[in-house]
């Protein structure tokens, strides 16, 4: 065996030795842990996570430290500890140079709404809905990403607009033409459609139990707060409203209070659907 092949063979063998899993314990990802028989009040910083056919769905964020993590749970009113390991990972760089310059230094007029518009999305984000029946049953259950089109930046890049450092990106961007229709991700309902200052036309969807998605730059939006959609009901359409280049979809996926990648989260969540309970 060459030795190219070797270290193939130990990445593989590494692959499947660590748990499944682990495999999105990353900061920014999202950590599965099949619960043991009984547990109850399953909790990450003191606060509730998703749980799917006894699988619970973890989500981290950016700022995750590497290292040991734990999660608390209950098994006939007794507290338990589950550790797990979180492990790095090097996100990459992207600059990007927006011609609006208020988009980049917002004009002091405009602080106000910005932080006011943050401590509303903060707050839609810490929600612990029930979870609709649709996301979880029947055909058009588990995720969807929104739109097909070309990704032109990943979850967590750290971003700097016109050389500036700003906060690293908490989504997907999905390229697509203005008025291309956006679907929701999955089943859920609608807790804000509103214009905001950097985001633009803005969708979110609540999944229920601490799942929330947002969608941003719409040159439209086509549903109002308190609207039950179901997986690819149209929520928008494809924009450039608020801070963009260009054209495209910004897509977040936030799990317990904490935006995660949105590509591991639908792997991560349509695996836990298709374990038999
Ligand atoms: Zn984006």
């Amino acid at each position: 065996m060459n030795r190219a092949l070797i270290t193939a063979a130990a990445l593989l063998i590494a692959v499947f030795t660590s748990t499944s899993a682990s495999a999105g314990a990353f900061p920014g990802g999202v950590y599965s842990w099949r619960l043991p028989a009984g547990a109850e009040n399953v909790r990450f910083a003191k606060k509730p996570v998703m749980i799917v056919n006894g699988t619970a769905l973890v989500g981290l964020g950016l700022s995750q430290a590497v290292g040991k993590a734990d999660l608390t749970y209950t098994v006939n009113g007794e507290e338990q500890t589950h550790t797990f390991a979180v492990s790095g990972k090097s996100y990459t760089e992207q600059h990007l140079e927006i011609a609006n310059r208020a988009m980049v230094n917002p004009p002091a007029e405009t602080l106000e709404r910005i932080s006011e518009e943050s401590r509303r999305q903060r707050r839609l984000y810490a929600s612990f809905a029930q979870t609709p029946d649709a996301l979880v049953e029947g055909e058009a259950a588990g995720f969807m990403q929104p739109l097909q089109g070309i990704i032109t930046s990943l979850f967590g890049h750290r971003r700097f607009f016109n050389g500036q450092p700003r906060r690293p990106h908490s989504g997907l961007d999905i390229a697509a033409e203005t008025g291309t229709p956006v679907a929701s991700a999955g089943a859920g309902v609608v807790t804000l459609a509103d214009d905001l200052y950097f985001n633009g036309n803005t969708v979110f969807v609540d999944h229920g139990q601490g799942l929330v998605t947002m969608y941003c730059h719409l040159s439209e939006t086509t549903v109002g707060v308190g609207d039950r959609v179901e997986q690819g009901d149209i929520i928008g359409l494809v924009g450039a409203t608020g801070r963009v280049t260009g054209a495209h979809l910004h897509w977040t996926v936030s799990l317990n209070g904490n935006r995660v990648d949105p590509p591991t989260f639908l792997i991560t969540l349509n695996a836990a659907l298709a374990v038999a309970e």
